[in-house]
């Protein structure tokens, strides 16, 4: 039976992590537009993660919101915020991992500390919150709200396929988050969990700032894109809701690319 659009996620609650900004954010108020109650995860700038809360709870009358912070690479901060929402939301249904950052250089200047900061968060990071939420879905068990024990995606990138000059730790961690996806879901799917990613190209939010604030960087930057426009956060956030909805339940242990065809080689365009 077809869900109302609106209702999709009713009685779920959803973690997102890095939820005060960007592509996070969305998903956040997305998720709460489908009524599930939502832990807006932050780690700095704790009054946009408040705005964030209270605009999913002005938006729609089911659904409430809590802002928790957390560093997603401290195991002991990452089981704090999962204690905070059983105990706020009773359990926890959906885990986004969307939390990442970048910490660019040249390969033979990058530090030990540029490579490890960018593995922590990107990668381990989703280690520790996924094992965090697998533990709750399987004490909790099956419930009639949803078809799936519980649901994981993992926020990963274009670049889990792209290798990328000058961004070598982010490149790492995102393939490292395609082979933690697929290993999850491999190994979950029989206890009756949902894994899998959502890879963005290039979507306008403070990570990539330099390469859409003057019109130079972006016309440069859609000589990437096929489609000839850069990705908005609501293009990840109508995606990951599905994702997770019923009319999802057949999809499992893979990645969905949402990026205006940035992985078709578009250098080939000219030379067929
Ligand atoms: P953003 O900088 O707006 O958001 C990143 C969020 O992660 C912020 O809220 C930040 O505070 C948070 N964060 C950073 N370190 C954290 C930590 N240790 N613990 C908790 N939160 C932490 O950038 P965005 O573009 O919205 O990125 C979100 C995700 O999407 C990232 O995983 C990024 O790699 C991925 N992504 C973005 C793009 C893009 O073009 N914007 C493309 C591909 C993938």
């Amino acid at each position: 039976m077809r869900q109302n659009p609106n209702h999709r996620l009713a009685g779920q609650t959803c973690i997102v992590t890095g939820a005060n900004s960007g592509i996070g954010k969305e998903v956040a108020l997305s998720m709460g537009r489908d009524c599930a109650n939502v832990v807006v995860n932050y780690i700095t700038d704790p009054a946009a993660a408040e705005e964030v809360a209270h605009e999913i709870e002005s938006n729609d009358a089911v659904a409430k919101a809590i802002a928790v912070k957390a560093d997603v690479s401290k195991e002991d901060q990452v089981q704090e915020m999962f204690r905070v929402a059983k105990q706020h939301f009773g359990t926890v249904d959906i885990l986004v991992n969307n939390a990442g950052l970048q910490r660019d250089a040249a390969f033979q200047d990058m530090t030990l500390a540029q490579w490890q900061f960018v593995i922590d968060v990107n990668l381990t990071g989703q280690f520790l919150c996924s094992r965090e939420a697998v533990r709750e879905f399987l004490q909790r068990g099956k419930q009639d709200y949803s078809c799936a024990v519980g649901k994981i995606i993992c926020m990963s990138s274009v670049h889990e396929i792209i290798p990328w000059a000058g961004h070598i730790n982010y490149a790492a961690s995102k393939g490292g988050v395609m082979l933690l996806m697929k290993s999850m879901a491999q190994e979950l799917g029989p206890k009756g969990i949902r894994v899998n990613s959502i890879a963005p190209g290039a979507i306008q939010t403070p990570i990539n700032r330099d390469a859409w604030e003057t019109p130079e960087a972006l016309e440069k930057l859609n000589k990437l894109i096929p489609y000839k426009r850069i990705g908005q956060t609501t293009d990840i956030g109508a995606v990951a809701v599905w994702l997770v909805s019923d009319e999802a339940d057949y999809i499992h242990g893979t990645t969905i690319v949402v990026d205006g065809g940035m992985t078709l080689y578009p250098g080939f365009t000219e030379n067929g």
